[in-house]
């Protein structure tokens, strides 16, 4: 099916076109510049963004892809999760698009969306497939068995989501913000093993209520504790080296309860997606650590793991070929919408 997907869950006015599996387009307008001095986005000005960019976005979506609306067989809109002011603009954006089209119209997860963009790099997801989704505001390890309509949460964060993470300690270090890239670049010129930082909730007796849980709030608190420590001292901070020794925990410990999982499950097949997926150093960890026992890993490319249409757009395409029933036309926003809530 050709399928148009919207996103606006939070900072990027997203919209991308699929025809099955083959992404056609993918145009992303972000507001980033503009929650950069606040330090994180500012929800009143990422509702407005967007609907500024709505139509300009849809239009080069729309050009690019060379599809007329008329051609369409279906409408995907994010429904949820996200900030409540920036999810109203796409969606109406969707409802009138669908109404004045009459193409059916689906709000779908934006969190299984991260996970379904998978689908036009490399084909239908194997089932089943764990997944990791580590973003902005989550950490999630899930159990899908079907992207379309059966997708289990294992395990998340019981505080910080992984993104977070890298967002506050690159603010203690004085670096701007997103600070995962930031944090990602320094850390190439850094030792990871330097400092030991904690890895949350591996200690034998968290395992038992939380083996496949995550916690960064401990990991940021360690950092900002060690950086004033040396500013006490008078040492000059290596910042390379702290980033480096950071990125290495988060790594390891996202990897780690991966692994446990696809032994548990006996999973031949993994996905990880969401922001924190461009990482570097958790891309290759997780890929040597999945081979070594026989599960095959799949990463979008960094490009397709931040925000974007093309995410919705393909969940949008599984949906529709799982045949299920487009969303009544007066659904809402969902700001806290369950993983394990596909579609609307
Ligand atoms: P959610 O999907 O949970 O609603 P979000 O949409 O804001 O949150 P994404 O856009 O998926 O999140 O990801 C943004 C996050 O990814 C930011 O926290 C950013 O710092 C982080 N990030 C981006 N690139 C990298 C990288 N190379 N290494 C680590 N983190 C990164
Ligand atoms: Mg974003
Ligand atoms: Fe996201």
């Amino acid at each position: 099916p050709l399928v148009l997907g919207i996103e606006t869950s939070c900072d990027e006015t997203g919209v991308g076109i699929v025809r099955g599996h083959e992404l056609l387009a993918h145009e992303v307008a972000s507001s980033m510049e503009q929650h950069m001095r606040f330090g994180g986005v500012v929800p009143e000005i990422a509702a407005r963004a967007h609907l500024e960019a709505m139509t300009p976005t849809l239009q080069r979506a729309l050009a690019s892809a060379d599809v007329d609306v008329s051609e369409l067989d279906a409408i995907a809109v994010t429904a949820g999760p996200g900030l409540m002011g920036a999810l109203v603009v796409g969606i109406s954006a969707a409802k009138t698009l669908a109404l004045a089209t009459g193409k059916p119209l689906y709000g779908v997860n934006h969190l299984v969306g991260h996970v379904a963009v998978d689908t036009v790099e490399h084909g239908a997801l194997p089932r089943p497939s764990g997944a990791l989704l580590v973003s902005g505001g989550h950490t999630s390890l899930l159990r899908v068995d079907d992207v379309a309509r059966d997708v289990t949460m294992i395990g998340q964060t019981i505080d910080d989501a992984a993104g977070e993470a890298y967002d506050k300690v690159a603010r203690l270090l004085g670096l701007s913000y997103p600070g995962g890239p930031i944090i990602d670049r320094m850390a190439a010129e850094g030792d990871p093993k330097a400092i030991r930082f904690p890895r949350g909730l591996t200690a034998r007796h968290d395992l038992e209520k939380h083996r496949f849980d995550y916690s960064f709030s401990g990991l940021k608190t360690a950092v900002a504790r060690w950086v004033e420590k040396a500013e006490r001292d008078g040492c000059e901070i290596p910042v390379a080296d702290v980033c480096a020794s950071f990125q290495e925990a988060v790594a390891d410990v996202l990897t780690a309860k991966a692994v446990d999982l696809c032994r548990r499950d006996g999973l031949e097949h993994f996905v990880l997606g969401g922001g924190v997926a461009a990482n570097s150093r958790l891309r290759t960890l997780l890929e040597d650590r999945l081979r070594e026992i026989g599960v095959e890993l799949r990463r979008p490319r960094p490009g397709l793991c931040t925000d974007n249409g093309a995410m919705i757009a393909a969940l949008g395409s599984a949906v529709v070929q799982a045949d299920l029933p487009p969303s009544p036309l007066d659904f809402s926003a969902h700001s806290s919408l369950p993983v394990s809530t596909v579609l609307v």
